[in-house]
């Protein structure tokens, strides 16, 4: 098989450094203001040609459906069809993000299928087009054909790039509890907020490569639907902050949480700790991933450096 013929992407998961919802619009959509960011977990997708017409979709994780349900099938199939791509394609999906997690998995998936088959098949689409393509199936797919830091406005499709988060280790904890996304939102009376958090100044601490003041202002306004649904979100926030991370929040609508440490001897000691207290599964530490690092990965070439996955 020629090398052209098959492309292997690794899908990163992000979290929220900040979320806030400005208004329910008449259309039902929520109007958004949010951090985002590129984490170093990731779930691997290979695309292979195949002479034998038809997308087929198979990953190990039951979880899932691999039908049109999912969304790397669904863009896969819209890409087939609107630029008339001939043969078919195998794509296997290796699912290491947790579903339902509140770490844009799915939407992940989504964005490296559009850029996987942009290169597969050369359609010499631009990342502005690629991020139009991608809003079609979820409001996070934009941000994640972008990656890095972002803030992320209107549904999650107005994006401003900003300057890279300064380095520090983020401590992933997911509760073993389910939340659906639809209930948190609805359980959200947005337009009767009180109190927003500081996106903006968050935005600006990350300018500033401040990392302390940027943890100060972290701030998910959606904890106020989860963390009273579910105690364990406000618990494990809570362990975090003891075992020496400078803060914690619960990213997008939850329910996994995240600790920002400095020290990354805290920070291995913290992971050994919530392993042990948790299921091992569950807790996984990492860093924070620049786009300038997706960019090399993207286009083939390693940078060096310590692996991020602990
Ligand atoms: P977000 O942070 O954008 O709200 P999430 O991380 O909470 O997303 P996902 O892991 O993307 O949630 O999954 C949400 C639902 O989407 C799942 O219940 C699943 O059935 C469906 N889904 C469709 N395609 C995928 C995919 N490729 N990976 C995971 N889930 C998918």
């Amino acid at each position: 098989m020629r090398q052209t013929d098959t492309i292997t992407m690794k899908a990163y998961a992000k979290i929220n450094l900040g979320l806030d919802v400005i208004r329910r619009r008449e259309d039902g959509y929520h109007e958004l203001d949010m951090i985002m960011q590129t984490v170093g977990m990731y779930d691997v997708l290979t695309f292979t040609k195949s002479a034998k017409p038809g997308i087929r979709l198979q990953s190990e994780n039951r979880m899932i459906p691999t039908d049109e349900r999912n969304l790397v099938y669904k863009a896969a199939a819209w890409l087939f069809s609107e630029y008339s791509l001939a043969g078919g394609l195998e794509i296997a999906l290796k699912k290491r993000i947790p579903v339902a997690a509140g770490m844009a998995g799915g939407s992940s998936d989504c964005a490296a299928t559009i850029k996987a088959l942009n290169c597969l098949y050369g359609l010499n689409l631009t990342k502005e087009e690629m991020e139009k393509i991608g809003v079609k199936f979820g409001a996070d797919v934009p941000y994640c054909i972008m990656g890095g830091t972002v803030r992320a406005e209107g549904i999650g499709e107005r994006l401003t790039p900003l300057a890279d988060t300064p380095r520090c280790h983020v401590l992933l904890v997911k509760p073993p509890v389910r939340v659906s996304t639809k209930m948190v939102y609805e359980n959200l009376n947005a337009n009767a907020l009180t109190r927003h958090p500081d996106i903006s100044g968050i935005a600006a601490a990350i300018e500033n490569g401040d990392l302390k003041a940027m943890a100060e202002r972290l701030e998910n306004v959606l904890e106020t639907v989860t963390v009273k649904e579910f105690p364990v979100i406000q618990a494990i926030k809570q362990r975090l902050e003891e075992t020496g991370a400078i803060r914690a929040l619960m990213s997008g609508s939850g329910p996994t949480v995240y600790g920002i440490f400095t020290d990354g001897r805290k920070a291995r000691q913290a992971c050994e700790l919530l392993r042990q207290e948790m299921q091992r599964n569950l807790v996984f530490l990492t860093t924070v991933i620049d786009r300038k690092r997706i960019r090399s990965e993207e286009n083939g070439i390693q940078p060096k450096g310590a692996p991020e996955n602990a």
